[in-house]
């Protein structure tokens, strides 16, 4: 990995877990308590270093992975979190190469999951409809990827319709997915995958049906994302008191053609 560059996204993480995230900037002052750390400290280090500031507090300079660069990312609408992104890319089969629409893109965090599944030799299209969220996400993906032309963000409401063809997975984040199960039945290529994140069961209901109804659609099914943290210190080993209990459901199904 190259050393820490002027320009670069990083974050300086103390022992409690407390993240400050910062843009590298030559000549540049970090201020944390009352104490000081310059910019041009760290340009030039490998990440992972630890520093010491001004009246001796101890930070850890390091890039952010992917799932840290999203909680910390400025945020319109509420994001996926990083155990859902996780799931998502393996029950939609995200691999090298693939063509996959999205919806919406809310504040980029599903998008920049998916545009490092697909790679270099993929695209991902992003329906949004709403123009600030959509500004807001190209500014979070450029930030953590630079600029990229395998993004193309679709300024239009996905329950009228999609325009690409030939699509090899469809992965919605959006409050009414079963409007889109018609224009996904005409637009994925046979064998795409159809996956829709949903927090509430009625929500849930309504896609099921729909799929059932779609001849195009078989192997409908729907699971719940839990992840609990583990307490190991000592002799208290034990889940943690606390959990998100509850995010969402996915749903996934596959598109077939049928015989004569
Ligand atoms: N997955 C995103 C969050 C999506 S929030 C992330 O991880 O950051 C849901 C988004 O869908 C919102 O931005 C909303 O504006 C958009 N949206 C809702 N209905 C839509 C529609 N019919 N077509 C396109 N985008 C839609």
């Amino acid at each position: 990995m190259r050393p820490l560059a002027s320009g670069d996204i990083i974050h300086l993480v103390n022992l409690k877990d407390q993240t400050y995230p910062l843009t590298l900037k030559a000549g540049a002052t970090f201020q944390f308590n009352g104490e000081k750390l310059a910019h041009n400290d760290l340009i030039g280090q490998e990440e992972g270093r630890e520093v010491v500031l001004s009246r001796g507090s101890r930070l850890f300079a390091i890039r952010p992975t992917l799932a840290e660069f999203t909680l910390h990312m400025p945020r319109g609408a509420q994001i996926l979190y990083p155990k859902d992104l996780a799931l998502i890319l393996m029950w939609a089969d995200i691999y090298p190469g693939a063509t996959v629409v999205e919806a919406g893109i809310g504040s980029g965090a599903l998008t920049l999951a998916l545009l490092q599944a697909v790679g270099e030799k993929g695209k991902v299209i992003s329906y949004e409809i709403r123009e600030d969220f959509a500004r807001r996400a190209a500014k979070n993906i450029e930030a953590y990827l630079g600029p990229t032309d395998r993004l193309c963000i679709q300024p239009n409401n996905i329950y009228q319709g999609i325009a690409e063809d030939a699509i090899d997975r469809i992965v919605l984040d959006l409050p009414e997915p079963h409007q889109v199960v018609p224009h996904a039945a005409l637009k994925l290529r046979d064998g795409g995958i159809f996956l829709s994140f949903l927090p509430t069961v009625p929500q849930v209901e309504r896609v099921v049906e729909v799929l059932r109804q779609e001849p195009a659609f078989e192997w409908i099914s729907t699971f719940e994302t839990l992840l609990r943290g583990w307490n190991i210190d000592g002799r208290s080993v034990r889940p943690d008191h606390r959990m998100v209990a509850h995010s969402g459901f996915i749903t996934t199904a596959r598109k077939v053609k049928r015989g004569p």
